[in-house]
């Protein structure tokens, strides 16, 4: 009997990408830094499953504390009532809330998921601005390759071009234009001064559309679905100052950066750059439930919450906001997080994450290579006629001996789980660098 089950037997119970209907991958269960397929194949997980499994798969405290959750209290409305675990966890995560000391945007909010963090982050934006006196701040900037997730908000604040040709974009949404061009103003390649400049592109949409119509600029600290991305030198320092002198928030899109995938709890930390907001979800459970948050400054909480026009008018919450067993996760997960150092331990193998990534310059095919924390984009060129089939192919080369990788067009992403060991990273390297080279 075979084991993958016959496809036109069912419809898209993942998701909507074809490239799953050309050849099934199904895994049947996964432990630390590997998967099992359905065929008992092992296969490294190079990609922390969707950049959310930080601490490694099958983590029995995480397990057991959903258990004792589910057994003790399996869900409790969230509007008029609540629990006490989500305060527990809210007091958990406030403790190591993206900000420095003193001013930590320790106001959370929960959510379901990352496409929730962002549209709950987007209208809290536009509400504060409203209970501040300012409703004709309505507007919302995001940035053109940019990803926030596939709600109708995240879409239009999003740079991915062929969403918003699809589907009817918010209106008052605009984008910031400049696409990084990783060779000219890559990260890695000498970290050239360009980010000022690129930034300066908000100060063309200030005087196109008025400041006092724009709410927030939401941007990711480092761009990552669409092919990892970091922010050129000075860029996210000119966005935060831009912001400040027009009356704008700021939001950081932490989905994939938060919870130490560069080596610091939140790249608001590791960058320095405090935002107004900033959304969170993936590493928040490890992946184990779906869940997200949306941590605010007090600035924002305090003047939302009991402006005269504040959120008392409003209605915005989830049926699972807060839900008891992913809070249950959520304080597993940082248990592990703390008790095993896992948000710092990025920066520690730092050096050697990018000596081993960087040793594929050379081989056929690559134009660039990027690193920062535990995230890696190896970029490679296009065959002609035919974008993403070289890369695809890379990615069905790699499954074939055992790794797992993420590709976004001819872009490959790494970012595995935070516990990857020295040995791993080589065995990533050799197994990435040798579909590389097959690849024709
Ligand atoms: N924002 C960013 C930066 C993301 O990377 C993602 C998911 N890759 C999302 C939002 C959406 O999260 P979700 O898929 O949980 O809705």
């Amino acid at each position: 009997k075979p084991n993958v089950p016959v496809l036109d037997s069912y419809w898209m119970p993942f998701t909507a990408n074809r490239q799953f209907k050309k050849a099934p991958r199904l895994f049947a269960s996964a432990q630390g830094m590997h998967y099992t397929d359905v065929d008992g194949r092992t296969v490294l997980d190079g990609t922390a499953g969707l950049w959310c499994v930080n601490a490694g798969h099958g983590r029995r405290q995480i397990a057991e504390a959903v258990e004792r959750q589910l057994t003790t209290l399996d869900y409790a409305p969230s509007f008029q009532m609540g629990h006490t675990i989500a305060f527990d966890f809210a007091e958990r995560l406030a403790a190591i809330a993206p900000g420095p000391e003193g001013a930590k945007l320790d106001r959370i909010f929960f959510t379901g998921s990352g496409s929730e963090s962002v549209d709950t982050a987007l209208k809290i934006a536009v509400a504060y601005q409203r209970a501040i006196g300012q409703g004709t701040r309505t507007r919302l900037i995001g940035r053109e390759r940019g990803y926030h997730g596939v709600g109708f908000g995240g879409i239009s604040v999003g740079g991915l071009v062929n969403n918003r040709r699809v589907f009817p974009q918010l209106p008052g949404t605009d984008h910031l234009r400049h696409t990084f061009d990783p060779v000219r103003n890559g990260f890695v390649k000498g970290q050239p001064e360009h980010g000022a400049e690129l930034a300066d592109d908000l100060e063309r949409l200030v005087a196109l559309h008025g400041a006092e119509t724009i709410a927030a600029c939401i941007v990711e600290p480092v761009a990552g679905s669409t092919g990892v991305l970091p922010p050129p030198k000075g860029y996210l320092e000119r966005l935060r100052s831009i912001c400040d002198r027009h009356g704008i928030l700021l939001i950081f899109d932490e989905v994939i950066t938060g919870f130490g995938r560069l080596g610091a709890p939140f790249a608001t930390d590791f960058f320095g750059v405090v935002p107004d907001i900033v959304t969170t979800a993936k590493g928040l459970t490890n992946g184990a439930l779906p869940m997200g948050a949306v941590f605010a400054s007090r600035k924002v909480h305090d003047a939302l919450m009991q402006g005269p026009e504040g959120a008392i008018e409003l209605f915005h919450g989830y049926t699972y906001s807060g839900h008891p067993a992913a809070c249950a996760a959520g304080i597993a997960t940082l248990d592990i997080y703390e008790s095993e150092g896992l948000l710092g331990r990025a920066k520690q193998i730092q050096a050697e994450w990018d000596a081993a990534i960087h040793s594929l310059k050379g081989l056929p095919h690559i134009t660039d290579i990027r690193t920062i924390g535990l995230i890696a984009g190896i970029e490679l060129d296009s065959r002609e006629g035919a974008p993403g089939t070289r890369a695809y192919d890379v990615f069905v080369d790699c499954f074939a001996k055992g790794l797992l990788i993420r590709v976004t067009g001819d872009i490959i992403a790494l970012s595995p789980p935070l516990i990857v060991e020295r040995g791993q990273i080589g065995e990533i390297v050799e197994i990435l660098g040798a579909a590389i080279e097959a690849a024709a």
